[in-house]
């Protein structure tokens, strides 16, 4: 039988902290639940949304249909050799849990991505990404039901059309692919570290050895100087992504501003940081009510206690208005909205 419930409160489940209500709440507890749900009529005539672990959605309202939230378990080891190990890891998996998994068994690829809120099934669904690492670095496949057709797929690397912040289950498949299970392919010896973060490498340094574990300390600590801990302060990490710009417009704007941080991305193109840019604006610490900027990092909008979704919405479109106006710039949201 399938855990479903009514009226469901989603505070607990969203790292914002709104307090919004779902029609209905199913829980997929394991496999044999997700085939439950597929076999379901009401999946056909309700609006439904699946909701890991709430770290990257800001609710503006009830929501009126199905909350699908994943919670099958298991990593499971598939293939091995000397160099190399490729584990299934379950979609309702809690990631940092698994990342701290990984570490202790030696296992090397995702020890950047240490600290990132949420479940493993959510991590390809913006290719989640911290200290120049990304997931679809270590990322063999993405196993998981079409919801229209109840079809079963396993998408390699390349057909999950991974980009900055993006895949295809944001894009083509938003809202109809429900991942069950991610594969993972990762080195047992002769790690490449990644360092190139400014100032990781001190942060690392600091620690001891340049190895698996203290790698994930530094991550670990450089964060929790930098970000609101959404179990004390509601927040969903970066609102905004970083705006990718052509060269023209890159030089026309640190012709201006020499001091504007600048990094060059794809060929051609250079990203710009949204929170030098938002800062700018004058934004950074601001609050009104119980909504605001966060004091320390200007990408981060915050709920001091009972803020609505709507008026952390009103403040991300004011804040996009103002960074268009100084630098014509679009800025685009990295939160999902639902409605
Ligand atoms: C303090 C903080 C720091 C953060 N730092 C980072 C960071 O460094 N880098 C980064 O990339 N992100 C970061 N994030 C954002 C967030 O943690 C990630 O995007 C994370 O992967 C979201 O996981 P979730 O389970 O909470 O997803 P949710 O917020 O529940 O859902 C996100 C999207 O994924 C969809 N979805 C979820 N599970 C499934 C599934 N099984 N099948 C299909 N669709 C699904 C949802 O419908 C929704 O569209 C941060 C967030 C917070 C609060």
């Amino acid at each position: 039988m399938l855990k479903i419930e009514e009226l469901v409160s989603l505070k607990p489940y969203n790292t914002f902290g709104i307090d919004v209500k779902a029609d209905y709440f199913i829980t997929l507890r394991d496999e044999e639940d997700v085939r439950r749900l597929l076999r379901e009529s009401y999946l056909r005539s309700n609006r439904f949304f699946i909701l890991g672990g709430g770290s990257n959605i800001l609710f503006v309202g009830d929501y009126r249909g199905i909350v699908i939230h994943p919670d099958m378990r298991g990593i499971e080891v598939i293939a091995e050799d000397e160099n190399h190990i490729e584990v299934k890891v379950a979609a309702g998996e809690d990631w940092d849990s698994f990342v701290a998994y990984a570490v202790q068994q030696g296992w090397g690829g995702i020890e950047n991505l240490s600290g990132i809120p949420g479940q493993v099934g959510s991590a390809p669904i913006q290719n989640i990404g911290a200290y120049g690492v990304e997931v679809k670095d270590t990322l063999l496949a993405v196993e998981g039901y079409m919801l229209d057709n109840q079809e079963f797929f396993r998408l390699n690397n390349f057909d999950c059309e991974f980009g900055y912040r993006t895949s295809i289950f944001k894009t083509k498949l938003s809202g109809r692919f429900l991942i069950t299970a991610v594969v993972f392919r990762f080195t047992r010896r002769n790690h490449t570290y990644n360092l190139s973060y400014q100032g990781l490498s001190r942060a690392v340094q600091n620690e001891g050895d340049v190895n698996l574990q203290n790698i994930r300390k530094a991550v670990l600590l450089t964060r929790e100087t930098k970000l609101p801990d959404p179990r004390k302060i509601g927040n969903a990490g970066s609102f905004f992504k970083n705006p990718v710009v052509g060269q023209g417009k890159a030089y026309l704007l640190k012709a201006e501003y020499p001091e504007m941080p600048l990094f060059e991305s794809e060929k051609g193109k250079y990203k710009l940081s949204a929170a030098w840019l938002i800062e700018q604006c004058g934004w950074k610490g601001y609050r009104k009510n119980d909504v605001g900027v966060y004091e320390k990092q200007a990408l981060v909008l915050v709920n001091y206690g009972s803020a609505s979704g709507e008026e952390v919405l009103e403040l991300a479109s004011n804040i996009q208005q103002s960074v268009h106006q100084k630098f014509d710039i679009e800025l685009e949201m990295e939160v999902n909205i639902v409605a």
